[in-house]
């Protein structure tokens, strides 16, 4: 079964890597600009355009690409929320998800695209943002694609399976004069945001232990894209475990200097023949805290652990998209639970509108990237490896 899926994706990547190979020839040979001044630069020239909307009249559009699982239960009714983005287009391989949605959501025709017609969105003045929601094995060629046109660009978690590859999709964001975000909506929720004010404020003084975990029991159908090696760069530590290279990293406010790590048991071999069943890692940071992790898609975890010189605190259940609680060695935290990712989006839009940076920008994708490969080599040699 898992064959014959792998035979399609096979077929329909050579399709899409046909058309994206030419856009490689012009997209890969610039230099990089720096981001700060390139980007000021450029959306300055851009701000005209949205001068209207900095007042609040006008909500940028945002096109989906790829309306799988995400896009579809949590992406589109998102954007229904959102005050600063709403959704504006489709990009589909699939003919009948695109009369499905151009009903539910009122979808103009002129905005439906297919992955050969993607390009053609430059003309589109309804659509500023491209949110790249496919397979990670495309989401550096479809981002490449995507700031071709000259529309600011979200690509989702992990950026691209390969630190190359996110270095030409921030190359091609640079050169195209748009701007680069990470679908990272942790860092837009309350309860993350309070462990960052504890974790880098030292509220309870500095950190001295991380522990973070997220699993589930991955019962999918055995084809799906997240088993297949060159779709998804990896297993679990790829899916789940970036969310805890994540926590660690915005607990303390520093990157790890090297990691150990090591796979565990394959107990489903049916299902893990290509990328790993579960990983557990160690994460040691330049002021000696350490960070404990572990991803599985055999078990069920979702907790985020900091232990300070004077108090500890816990998220747990913590990466979900709700359901979220956190206490602290001096009790509950009462945070609200909030839409992620329709504050993930609006403050993208607002980072448009009003000419920054966004707080979760390519080179933060390309970062963690760069540290789950090392978590890869690190388990695949039994080395400490170094990172930077
Ligand atoms: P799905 O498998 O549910 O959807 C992927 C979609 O991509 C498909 O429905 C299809 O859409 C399109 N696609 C195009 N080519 C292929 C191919 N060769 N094989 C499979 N699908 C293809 O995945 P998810 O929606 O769960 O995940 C998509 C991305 O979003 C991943 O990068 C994942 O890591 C990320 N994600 C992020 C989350 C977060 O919390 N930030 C949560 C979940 C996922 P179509 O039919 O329209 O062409």
């Amino acid at each position: 079964m898992k064959m014959q899926k792998y035979h399609i994706d096979q077929n329909r990547r050579k399709f899409l890597k046909g058309f994206s190979f030419a856009l490689g020839a012009t997209a890969f040979g610039m230099p990089l600009l720096s981001l700060a001044s390139d980007q000021a630069g450029i959306t300055r020239n851009k701000s005209k355009r949205y001068d209207s909307t900095s007042s609040g009249v006008k909500k940028l559009g945002v096109a989906l690409v790829g309306l799988g699982r995400y896009s579809t239960n949590q992406l589109a009714p998102a954007l229904q929320e959102t005050e600063k983005c709403y959704l504006s287009g489709i990009v589909t391989g699939t003919p009948s998800k695109a009369g499905l949605w151009q009903k539910k959501y009122g979808i103009s025709e002129k905005n439906m695209y297919n992955y050969q017609t993607m390009d053609q969105i430059r003309d589109n003045p309804d659509i500023d943002i491209i949110y790249i929601v496919l397979p990670n094995g495309m989401h550096a060629e479809y981002t490449i694609k995507a700031a071709e046109t000259g529309k600011h660009v979200i690509c989702e978690k992990p950026m691209a399976t390969s630190v190359k590859d996110c270095q030409q999709m921030i190359d091609a964001c640079n050169r195209n004069h748009v701007k680069l975000s990470i679908g990272y909506r942790l860092h837009f929720e309350p309860h993350h945001q309070r462990v960052m004010e504890l974790g880098q404020q030292e509220l309870y003084g500095p950190v001295k232990k991380i522990e973070a975990a997220d699993s589930f029991v991955f019962q999918r159908d055995p084809s799906s894209w997240r088993l297949d090696k060159e779709l998804a760069g990896g297993g679990p530590l790829m899916d789940l475990g970036i969310y805890c290279v994540q926590g660690a990293i915005y607990t303390l406010g520093q990157e790890p200097i090297a990691v150990t790590a090591n796979f565990d048991e394959v107990t489903r071999p049916d299902y893990f023949d290509e990328v790993e069943q579960s990983i557990k890692w160690q994460m040691e940071f330049p002021d000696g805290a350490v960070a404990d992790c572990s991803s599985s898609y055999n078990d069920s975890a979702s907790r985020l652990y900091g232990k300070a010189e004077r108090g500890w605190w816990e998220l747990q259940p913590s990466f979900g998209y709700g359901g979220i609680r956190g206490r602290t060695s001096d009790g509950p935290m009462n945070l609200p639970n909030v839409n992620q990712q329709a504050r993930q989006m609006d403050a993208f839009a607002t980072c448009i509108l009003e000419d920054k940076q966004s707080r979760v920008p390519g080179e933060m994708g390309l970062r963690d990237v760069r540290i789950l490969m090392a978590i890869y080599e690190a388990a695949r040699t039994g080395n400490k490896v170094k990172i930077g």
